[in-house]
Order: structure tokens, then C-alpha cells, then sequence
């Protein structure tokens, strides 16, 4: 059988290393775009999976049309995925001009390119929960109003619905995994998870003396970005296209998060104060190690998210392998290494 070509956008982002080491054991030639120049550092995540040497890096900028037209005339893709992006929500609020020219313009541009140059390549689209919003206590699932209330979920649910007037219309095979967070030791220190175990870590061998957090009551629906690649993969092995809900069926909040890593980390917290004086500390120094900082809050906020991803589980065969507690206990335990 013919070796599967797959371009994956986005490649030195967490879930692009992911997915890659997942198409390299699936057998697939798997290319990798990156906007700017390779060099070590960028790669640092396919290293950590040790599969840098397998992936072929392209030059692919999602603001640059003619860099996509050529990637995409020239590659012969079996399958592109789509997980490129500005992908920071509080970022979008200071630049959404800029977010909204890479996630959704950037997605037009690749639409645009496929239905010229490349009708028959698949083509799978990182779309988000936080297209939602506040959609109140039920559960989220592809039925679910969309009511995105940042500028990141504005420009992600544009995209989302470009992507489907391409499967509708020009008959593209186009979809959407409108995906719940997902976390991993391979996220960014900007995300909360990823913070939170990293100052941790930090306090604990004296490298900083506290945790500063904003908003600790939002309550997320948390799972393994590792679980979640597989779901982007399976959409595209369909017979027919669709937009797909994936996530872990269940919400925690910040301070669940924290009280858990905190844990596994050393810790035992204790909570006390209430609004921006909340504070934790640890029962067995008495120090201080968690505060609240009034600037980390959101402008507008999402309160919480709850996904239904019975969807994917019937038609997919999709379900999360890892639960929220073991989720933090691989993140905790990967900080902590780094310090053995
Ligand atoms: P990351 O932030 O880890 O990765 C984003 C990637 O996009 C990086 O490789 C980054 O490159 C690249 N990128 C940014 N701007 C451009 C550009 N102009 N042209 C080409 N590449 C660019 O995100 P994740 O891996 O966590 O997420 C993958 C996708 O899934 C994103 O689209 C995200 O918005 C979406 N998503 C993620 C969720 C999550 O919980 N992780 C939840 C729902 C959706 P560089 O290294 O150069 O910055
Ligand atoms: P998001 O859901 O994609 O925005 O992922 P994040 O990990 O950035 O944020 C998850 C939730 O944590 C949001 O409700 C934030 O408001 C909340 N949060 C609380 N404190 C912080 C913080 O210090 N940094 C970040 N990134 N989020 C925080």
C-alpha cells in the first residue's frame, strides 16, 4: 500500500508533536510546517518525543498566501492538519487583529489553496470549546449555540464555519474537531496547567516564592492532548466529513488543579481569605505559596465548559484514555523530573 503523506501545520506546537509521533507509528511521511526558520530549540517538543530526525520541515506561514499556495501545490497531501495558530486567549485581546489574520484568514488561505491546487487532499481543522462561551450547566456538544465571547473563539468559529461552507459547497473533505483544553507536560508555560506545575516546582526548590494565579473558581473540562490527537486522525479516516466534539465529559476548576499538582508536587495546601486575598499555604512550613493577582483576570470570562463527546464515541470510537487526576499527576511528576 502507498505510503500516507500528511502535512501538519503548527508542528513545533504541543499537539504537533503529538500528532506527528502518532502519524510516524501509523507509517505515515509525515512533513511538518513551521513559520520560521528550524532551528533546535523550535524542534525542542518532536525532540522530547524522539521522532525530530522523521519529520521533514516546511517553511509554511499561515500569513503568507503564495508560501501556502506553493507547500500545498507541491506536497500532494493525503491529509493536512490544521493546528497552527495564535492559540493564546488573553493574547487575542491585546492583538485580535492579528489573531484573527493567523486563525482565520490563515484558514481561508489554506481553503483557498486546497479547492485550486489540491481538491482530493483531507482536511482537518483545530477548532475550539471556546467558541461556546457561557452557554449555562448543560453539556456542550455540536447542537450547542455558539456564543464566543473573546476574540480567539471569534476568529476560531469563523474559521470553523469557512471550513464547513468548503466541505458543503466545493465539496472539500473538511473537518472540525471543536476541541475541549488539553494539556500535557509538552504545553506551554503560558497555559494555566502548564504554570501551575512549573511555579510549583519553582517553590519547591526555592526558585521563586510564589504561585500567582487570576480567576481559580473557572472550571475547564481537562484531558490529555496525547488522547486527543487520535481523534483528529480518526475524523479524517471517515467516509464522509463532519465537525466532532472532543473532550473528557467532566469539569474541574483552577483551584481543583492546583490542590491536586500541589500534592503530587510535596504540598499540603490550605486555603484561607476570600476575592484577591485568597491565598494557600503549606501546612508543613506555614509559608505563603499561592496568591491571587487582579492583573491575571480576563476581561470577559468563560466560567466553565463541560463537553458531550458521545458523538465521536459512536461514530469515532473516541474516548479519553487518561482522567483529570491522572492528567495532573503526568504533569507534576514531568516537572519534577526536570529537577532530579
Ligand atoms: P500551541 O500554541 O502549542 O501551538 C501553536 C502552533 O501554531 C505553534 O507551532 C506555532 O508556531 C504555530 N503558529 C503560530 N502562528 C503561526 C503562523 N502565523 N503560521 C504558522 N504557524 C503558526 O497550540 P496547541 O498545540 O495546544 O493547539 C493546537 C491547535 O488546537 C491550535 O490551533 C489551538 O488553537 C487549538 N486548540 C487547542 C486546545 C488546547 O487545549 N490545546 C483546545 C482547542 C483548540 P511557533 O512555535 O512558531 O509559535
Ligand atoms: P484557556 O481555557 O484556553 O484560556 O486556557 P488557560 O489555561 O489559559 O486558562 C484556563 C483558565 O484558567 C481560564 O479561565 C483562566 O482565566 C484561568 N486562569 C487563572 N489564573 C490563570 C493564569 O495565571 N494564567 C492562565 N493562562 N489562566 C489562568
Amino acid at each position: 500500500m502507498k505510503t500516507k503523506r500528511a502535512l501538519i501545520t503548527g508542528i513545533t506546537g504541543q499537539d504537533g508533536a503529538y500528532l506527528a509521533s502518532f502519524l510516524v507509528k501509523e507509517g505515515y511521511e509525515v512533513f511538518g510546517g513551521c513559520r520560521k526558520k528550524v532551528s533546535n530549540n523550535r524542534l525542542w517538543r518532536l525532540k522530547e518525543l524522539g521522532i525530530e530526525k522523521e519529520i521533514k520541515i516546511k517553511l509554511f506561514d499561515l500569513l503568507d498566501e503564495n508560501n501556502i499556495n506553493r507547500v500545498i501545490r507541491d506536497g500532494k497531501y493525503d491529509e493536512i492538519y490544521n493546528l497552527a495558530a495564535q492559540s493564546y486567549v488573553d493574547k487575542s485581546f491585546v492583538s485580535p487583529l492579528y489573531t484573527s489574520n493567523v486563525n482565520t484568514l490563515g484558514v481561508i488561505r489554506i481553503l483557498e489553496a486546497l479547492r485550486k491546487l489540491s481538491k482530493s487532499t483531507k482536511f482537518y481543522q483545530a477548532s475550539s470549546s471556546e467558541m461556546y462561551g457561557n452557554t449555562g450547566s448543560r453539556a456542550q456538544d455540536e447542537n450547542t449555540t455558539f456564543k464566543p465571547i473573546s476574540p480567539y473563539a471569534i476568529s476560531k468559529l469563523h474559521a470553523h464555519r469557512m471550513q464547513k461552507i468548503y466541505r458543503e459547497v466545493y465539496n472539500l473533505y473538511c473537518c472540525s474537531g471543536i476541541l475541549f483544553n488539553h494539556d500535557s507536560p509538552l504545553r506551554s508555560n503560558e497555559f494555566v496547567s502548564k504554570k501551575i506545575v512549573s511555579e510549583l516546582v519553582r517553590v519547591k526548590y526555592r526558585k521563586t516564592k510564589y504561585l500567582y494565579l487570576g480567576n481559580i473558581y473557572a472550571k475547564r473540562d481537562w484531558g490529555y492532548s496525547m488522547d486527543y490527537v487520535e481523534a483528529m486522525w480518526k475524523m479524517l479516516q471517515q467516509k464522509k466529513p463532519d465537525d466532532y466534539v472532543i473532550s473528557s465529559g467532566k469539569s474541574h476548576s483552577v483551584k481543583s488543579f492546583v490542590t491536586i499538582a500541589a500534592k503530587y508536587i510535596g504540598f499540603n495546601l490550605k486555603w484561607r481569605g476570600k476575592g484577591l486575598n485568597e491565598n494557600a499555604y503549606d501546612t508543613k512550613t506555614k509559608k505563603t505559596i499561592i496568591r491571587i493577582k487582579k492583573e491575571l483576570f480576563r476581561p470577559t470570562e468563560i466560567k466553565s465548559t463541560f463537553g458531550n463527546s458521545s458523538k465521536a464515541n459512536r461514530i469515532l470510537k473516541w474516548s479519553p484514555k487518561t482522567n483529570f487526576n491522572q492528567l495532573v499527576k503526568i504533569m507534576s511528576e514531568a516537572e519534577l523530573k526536570k529537577y532530579e
